[in-house]
């Protein structure tokens, strides 16, 4: 868990979730960010307890639950393993095998991934599994390889990661297991990863490329997130 830096959801953003207002894909990231975080469920739960909820007024532990059965109805579309997958996979996905062990995923998290993964290998060393969950978001798996740089980009909405195994780095600071990183369209960042990171990410926009030869793809890249939009819906 990194110290210096504030890696949690902000008090605002965790009303948001109890008030069930956010897009899934930010519920999805957040409910799994609260399975790693003691500190947030903490709060998650005074947060709950002060609000008027008829649909539970039960432990955190119990809404947790209610709240994973809900996302698992709400992922339908099916994800196939492809056959040159980079990374070694089970069936039934419960764990991801990196970095010479296999991390156990959040229980949400693995309900998303239980249809398969499809990585696709990107440039710099990055592996992205898209998964869909909802029309309002763009939600995957990254998995830097070790020693793994991504092109210096800026976003035009916002970007949440929760980082899983392992860690990466930017210029503000190093970010390590259940840190939940949220970047927006001030930031221009380059995460990079010298001993390997699986992370969860969630974007409300396409990623907008400010250096060096993928700027090129900034077309492209919007207009693939407008597919997979169309596609979703
Ligand atoms: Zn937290």
């Amino acid at each position: 868990m990194n110290i210096d830096l504030d890696c949690h959801p902000t008090t605002e953003i965790l009303n948001k979730y109890v008030q069930g207002s956010l897009p899934t894909g930010w519920n999805v990231v957040l409910s799994a960010h609260l399975e790693l975080c003691q500190k947030c469920r903490h709060e998650y739960g005074d947060l709950e307890s002060a609000e008027v909820l008829s649909w539970s007024k039960g432990p955190v532990e119990e809404v947790a639950n209610d709240f994973s059965d809900l996302v698992s109805n709400i992922i339908q579309q099916p994800q196939h393993a492809a056959a040159d997958t980079p990374l070694p996979q089970e069936s039934s996905i419960t764990e991801i095998h990196m970095l010479d062990h296999s991390f156990t995923l959040p229980r949400v998290l693995a309900k998303a991934a239980n249809d398969g993964l499809e990585w696709k290998k990107l440039a710099g060393g990055i592996n992205q599994a898209k998964v869909n969950i909802d029309t309002e978001t763009q939600c995957e798996f990254i998995y830097m390889s070790p020693g793994s740089q991504t092109p210096m980009h800026r976003h035009q909405g916002n970007e949440i990661t929760l980082v899983l195994d392992g860690s990466f780095s930017d210029a503000s600071g190093t970010y390590e297991a259940a840190d939940f990183v949220i970047r927006n369209s001030e930031d221009e960042h380059q995460p990079v990863s010298e001993e390997g990171c699986l992370c969860f990410a969630v974007l409300d926009s396409p990623l907008t490329f400010t250096q060096g030869l993928a700027r090129l793809f900034n077309p492209i890249n919007r207009f693939k997130f407008r597919k997979t939009i169309a596609h979703q819906s």
